[in-house]
């Protein structure tokens, strides 16, 4: 029956002995499925009635007759709608990041141009000008779904300009590896206590939710990273000294790095 699910628990006894334990998981399987399901068709619903409500709101933002009265509350209820509308995008994402890998869809993604994209783009967004440094050789590629390596990369770059001081340097370095390839986004802005590293790339896990929800982040950012990763067979490692910055890394196998000739 190709819909079920077994989990096998192998133990080993003396030389030649084995106990071999063997879980029919597949109402498991099927509930974390619906889970999934669920998770994906309410995000997507929710999108339409967020987009009406945040049209609306700009319009009556934009009012030049409307009383004195509204202007703090409308102010908040588009900042709140902007905050709901990011953290459905980010769900979303999630949830295709949970779909079955389609190797057809993977291709060469050349590394230089797409960090120096992720790159310029972030400097746009950022309200201050920000020292960026990109180490990347012109002719390495990764196997691999644009979009999703985009998402990775994106979130660690955002990141780092979210959370260190405008005066910080981030530095994006790609090099290969016995082992493959890394990619590294290091700041060396506040950094993050030890205590937290083992659980950052949990979904909604964030260090200091307080002083943190002036960033606007969703808590789910890492999360997105890891999946993105994990889809290209790749993990994510994070290293970081309070006071001295962080350095998160992420390493593809060797059979995901492909040499192409630069444009
Ligand atoms: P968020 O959407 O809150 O940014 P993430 O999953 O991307 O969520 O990050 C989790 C938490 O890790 C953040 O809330 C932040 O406290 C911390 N963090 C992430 N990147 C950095 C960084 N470069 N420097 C310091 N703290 C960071």
């Amino acid at each position: 029956n190709k819909d079920q699910r077994l989990q096998f628990q192998v133990t080993r006894y003396g030389q030649n002995e084995r106990l071999v334990v063997a879980r029919d998981i597949t109402s498991l399987h099927k509930l974390g499925q619906m889970r999934k399901d669920f998770v994906a068709n309410v995000s997507h619903e929710l999108r339409t009635p967020l987009t009406v409500l945040k049209g609306y709101l700009e319009t009556l933002a934009d009012a030049d007759d409307k009383p004195e009265a509204w202007q703090k509350p409308l102010a908040q209820m588009q900042q709140q709608c902007s905050r709901m509308h990011m953290l459905v995008n980010d769900l979303i994402a999630l949830s295709v990041l949970e779909t079955e890998v389609n190797p057809e869809r993977h291709q060469p993604v050349a590394l230089y141009p797409l960090l120096n994209r992720l790159i310029d783009e972030t400097h746009s967004v950022a309200k201050q000008p920000r020292n960026l440094v990109l180490n990347c050789a012109d002719d390495i590629a990764i196997l691999g779904v644009e979009k999703e390596l985009q998402s990775a990369f994106g979130n660690l770059i955002t990141n780092a300009i979210k959370y260190t001081p405008n005066t910080s340097t981030i530095t994006v370095n790609a090099r290969k590896d016995q082992y493959g390839l890394q990619v590294e986004v290091a700041d060396n802005g506040p950094g993050i206590d030890a205590k937290h590293l083992p659980r950052l790339t949990e979904r909604f896990y964030r260090v200091d939710d307080s002083r943190n929800s002036a960033t606007g982040g969703t808590g789910l950012g890492l999360a997105i990273v890891k999946h993105a990763l994990s889809r290209h067979d790749a993990r994510l490692d994070i290293s970081s000294q309070v006071a001295k910055g962080s350095s998160f890394t992420c390493h593809f196998p060797k059979q995901r790095l492909l040499q192409i000739t630069p444009q």
